[in-house]
Order: structure tokens, then C-alpha cells, then sequence
């Protein structure tokens, strides 16, 4: 073993124990830390055992052990536990030391911590780690933010221990981590992304109940479809899954996914890109949409006793099946490909909001791999900003604008045929009222405009008149 270790990880839960032997299996040294040192004596004597691996006992023990410029990352509870061990571990740093936060933290924290750091001459950086535990052992994608001068000395064990996908000669060595950007850029990020997930999870589970209760399929049916679009442009980790869990029986050989109770949880990053979408004034309706969708999931108890009370349309299909099936393959693609426009334009406006410089292809390679939204989809994105790097929005290139119209007489028939039936597909409906939106020149906010103007005089601005000019009626005509 080195005398001193490459990086210190404090948080012996899953995540944290998993990253140590995964950067351990790369050739570093690593000292782990925790705050209950049973778990640290556990480990040393578990799954370390043998290993370049050492244990600490004490804050200083284990910054003692490290090598210069000091590293260490936090693998702990988001939020107050943070800030604890960050000043805990201040007074035994030295300037140009680093702390790294790998936890589900929220970006106004990072943003606020790399600014504290730095003025105490030390450096931050706040990364998204994506891939749960498998991810977190085998690979995960890694989306590193915050003081720029700490990358080059935590560069090589990121990206050794990051997820890898193939680069255009169909070789295995592009890693799924990359520099970000400044403070919380890479917490915002990996926000971005779990609020596409949602997203992304929402439009499958719409597609199951079209399937489901209009089509009629049967579970082996419906695990034959998702097994199909696995190998179209749909090919992604979610559908893959996905497909998994429709041919999983129970112990009764029923099929379990028809034995789950239909109320979805949720930890708050959908929510706070919503909220952050809102805060920036960006429609991200579809992520937006899917949280609200586990929202109205989690009445259970309203929606059964409402079920009593109102009616709906009865289910009636007597159209094609396998068309339809192709049908909802392209709705489920065209709203996926709005999704991420959206996510996209999310990240701009924060970029610009808070002057950091995203490399938007990158951040698409990040996404190829070891995280829950990999897909084969993600590389037409990164060939996208990387044709354009100033590319304003996604649906304006040409391989995604060419797949959404082709995909839109499919799309909007399959919102027919939800609404006529009763059926709530609420991103799948959204993301085509946000594309019809986007492509109309001219919406109602006119009647909008004159509706504050005579309530509020706000004022408006005329179609005939330079931008910036302003106007107030008197509607009534009285003083
Ligand atoms: P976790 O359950 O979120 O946190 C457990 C760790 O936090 C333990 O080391 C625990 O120490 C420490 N801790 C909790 N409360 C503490 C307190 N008041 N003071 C000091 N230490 C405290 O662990 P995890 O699931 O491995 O996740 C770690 C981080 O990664 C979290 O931010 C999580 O959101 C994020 N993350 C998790 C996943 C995942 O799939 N699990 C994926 C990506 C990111 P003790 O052992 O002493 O209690």
C-alpha cells in the first residue's frame, strides 16, 4: 500500500462503499471514514480486506493519511450533514486542499459551499454520481461542478472509475465524466437528469396503460413490445428494465408488477427541477407534468372512492392493434425528444442565469452510460451540440425535427385515442400541446396582454410598433 492514500471518502453506506473499491480496483488508495467507526472496522475487515484500503478513526487520522493537494469526498445524507463535515474537516486542511460532495445535493447548496471554500482558500466540488449501487461499484456517470482548479487533481480517478462508452470506432474508452462547470453546475446537471428520468419513466408507464387497458394486451404481450422498442431508437436502460419486469412472475407465477400497489414515491429532485424550471421561467412541462402524475398516484384513496363517483368514457378500440402499437412507439420517441429539448433549455437559461459555461455535448456523454437514463438516443445529442454548440433548441435540428414531424400523424392519434377513452396520459398529451405551442408564430398572449392592461395596466406591446414600446388603454373609456 502507498504511504498515503490517493483520496479520503467519508459515508460508509452503499454508495460510498462501493465508489472506495471501485476506485481501489483502478489502482488508488484510498482511506475510508465514518461517522459510526463500527462501520469503518466492518469494512476494513469485509469486503476491504486485502485491498489498498485503509481505515481512519478521527477527522485528522484520516486527513493525515492523504496525499497533497488533499482529497476528500463525501459520500454522506444531503443537506445539514454536509456543512457538518465540511467544518469539521476545515481545520485540519491546508490551502488547495479539496472537498468533494458526491451526494444528492441540491445545486443552491453547492453553488453557496464552493463560494465558502474558496474563501477560505480551499477548493469544492459538488458532482452528480449517477447509477445507484451497481453504478456506484461498476461505473457510474460522473457530473463534477465547482472551483475549476480542483479538476485536474481529481481528473484521473473520476474518470477512471466513471462508466465507459464507445467512441465512433466502436472502442470502449470514452468515460462518462467531464468537467461541468463552476460551483453547482454539476449538481445542476445531474438535477437535469434525474428530472428527465421522471420523465422518461412517466411516458413508459402512459404507453403500459394504453396497452393495458384500451389494446387489452396481456403482460407477456406487453413485455414482447417493450422487448421490440428496445432494439429501435428507444434502446435505452429504462426499456430495457422494463422488459425485465413484465416477464418477472411472482411465486404464484403471476406476473408481480400486476400485484404492485400503483402509488409512486418520489425524493424531490423532479420537484426541484420543476420548481427551478418555474424559477427560470422555462417550460419544462413534461418533467413538470411527470411529477404532478406521481402526485395524483399517491391519492390512491381519493382516486378509488372518485372512481365510485364519476364516470368516464367506456374503452373502445377497434382500430389496428399493431398499428397502434407503432403509433404509440412514435408518440412515446416524439415526447422523449421534447423532454430533453426542454431539459436542454433548462440548462441554458441556468447557464446564462449563472454565468457558467456548459458543454451541453458533453453532458449528453455523460449521460451515454452507467446512469438510469443512459441511452442510445443520448449520442444523436451530443452529435447535435456538437455540430452546433450554440444550438438553441434540440427540435431544430435536423435528425430531431425529422423524427418528430415523421412521428406526429402517430403521436397525435394516440392522444385521440386516450382522450376519446378516458385515459390520462398527461406527458405523452403535454409534450405535443408544448411542440404545437413551440411551432405556433402567433399564440393568444395578445388577448392575454389586453386582459392585464385593462384589469392592471400593465400595458402591451403592438405588432406594429418597435419591441420595447409599450402601451396602455383606457378599455373602459372611463376616468
Ligand atoms: P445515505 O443513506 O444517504 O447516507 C448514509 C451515510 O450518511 C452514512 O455514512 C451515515 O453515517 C451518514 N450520516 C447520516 N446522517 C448523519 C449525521 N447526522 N452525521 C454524520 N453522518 C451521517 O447513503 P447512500 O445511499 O450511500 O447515499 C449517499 C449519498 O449519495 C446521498 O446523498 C444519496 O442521496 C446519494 N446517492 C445515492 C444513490 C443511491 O442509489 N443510494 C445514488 C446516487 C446518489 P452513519 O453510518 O454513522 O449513520
Amino acid at each position: 500500500m502507498k504511504d498515503k492514500s490517493d483520496i479520503g471518502l467519508v459515508g460508509l453506506a452503499v454508495m460510498g462503499e462501493n465508489l472506495i473499491l471501485n476506485m481501489e480496483s483502478k489502482g488508488f488508495t484510498v482511506t475510508a471514514y465514518n461517522r459510526s467507526y463500527s462501520k469503518v472496522e466492518k469494512f476494513i475487515e469485509g469486503r476491504a480486506k486485502g485491498k489498498n484500503i485503509r481505515g481512519a478513526d478521527s477527522i485528522q487520522n484520516l486527513v493525515d493519511s492523504l496525499a497533497s493537494p488533499r482529497k476528500v469526498m463525501l459520500m454522506v445524507k444531503a443537506g445539514q450533514v454536509v456543512d457538518d463535515f465540511i467544518e469539521q474537516l476545515i481545520p485540519f486542511l491546508s490551502p488547495g486542499d479539496i472537498i468533494i460532495d458526491g451526494g444528492n445535493t441540491h445545486f443552491p447548496d453547492s453553488n453557496r459551499r464552493t463560494e465558502y471554500l474558496e474563501s477560505k482558500g480551499l477548493l469544492y466540488i459538488g458532482t452528480g454520481v449517477s447509477g445507484g449501487e451497481e453504478g456506484a461499484l461498476k461505473g457510474p456517470s460522473i457530473m463534477p461542478g465547482g472551483s475549476k482548479d480542483a479538476w485536474p487533481f481529481v481528473k484521473d480517478i473520476f474518470q477512471s472509475i466513471s462508466a465507459k462508452v464507445a467512441d465512433e470506432n466502436g472502442d470502449e474508452v470514452v468515460p462518462c465524466c467531464d468537467w461541468v462547470g463552476d460551483a453547482g453546475a454539476g449538481h445542476f446537471v445531474k438535477m437535469v437528469h434525474n428530472g428527465i428520468e421522471y420523465g422518461d419513466m412517466q411516458l413508459i408507464c402512459e404507453a403500459y396503460q394504453l396497452m393495458k387497458v384500451v389494446l387489452g394486451l396481456s403482460t407477456d404481450e406487453i413485455q414482447k413490445v417493450f422487448a421490440h422498442w428496445n432494439t429501435t431508437e428507444l434502446d435505452s436502460y429504462l426499456i430495457d428494465i422494463t422488459k425485465d419486469i413484465f416477464a418477472y412472475r411472482d411465486e404464484n407465477g403471476e406476473p408481480l408488477v400486476e400485484s404492485i400497489l400503483d402509488t409512486a414515491g418520489q425524493k424531490g429532485t423532479g420537484k426541484w427541477t420543476g420548481v427551478t424550471a418555474l424559477d427560470l421561467g422555462i417550460p419544462l412541462t413534461l418533467i413538470a407534468d411527470s411529477v404532478f402524475a406521481r402526485c395524483i398516484s399517491a391519492k390512491k384513496e381519493q382516486r378509488v372512492a372518485a372512481s365510485k363517483v364519476v364516470t368516464g368514457p367506456e374503452i373502445q378500440f377497434d382500430g389496428d392493434k399493431a398499428e397502434f402499437i407503432e403509433d404509440l412507439r412514435q408518440a412515446v420517441l416524439a415526447a422523449k425528444i421534447v423532454s430533453y429539448a426542454q431539459g436542454y433549455m433548462l440548462m441554458q437559461e441556468a447557464a446564462q442565469e449563472f454565468d457558467w459555461e456548459l458543454n451541453y455535448g458533453g453532458i449528453a456523454l455523460m449521460w451515454r452510460g452507467g446512469c438510469i437514463i443512459r441511452s442510445a438516443f443520448l449520442g444523436k445529442i451530443k452529435e447535435a451540440y456538437d455540430n452546433e454548440p450554440d444550438l438553441q433548441n434540440l427540435l431544430l435540428t435536423p435528425y430531431f425535427k425529422e423524427t418528430v414531424e415523421s412521428s406526429q400523424p402517430g403521436w397525435r392519434k394516440v392522444i385521440v385515442t386516450a382522450v376519446s377513452n378516458g385515459i390520462a396520459v398527461p406527458c405523452l398529451s403535454s409534450a405535443l400541446t408544448y411542440f404545437d405551442g413551440f411551432r405556433t408564430a402567433r399564440l393568444p398572449a395578445n388577448l392575454l396582454q389586453a386582459q392585464r392592461d385593462y384589469f392592471g395596466a400593465h400595458t402591451y406591446e403592438r405588432v406594429d410598433k418597435p419591441r420595447g414600446e409599450f402601451f396602455h388603454t383606457n378599455w373602459t373609456g372611463r376616468g
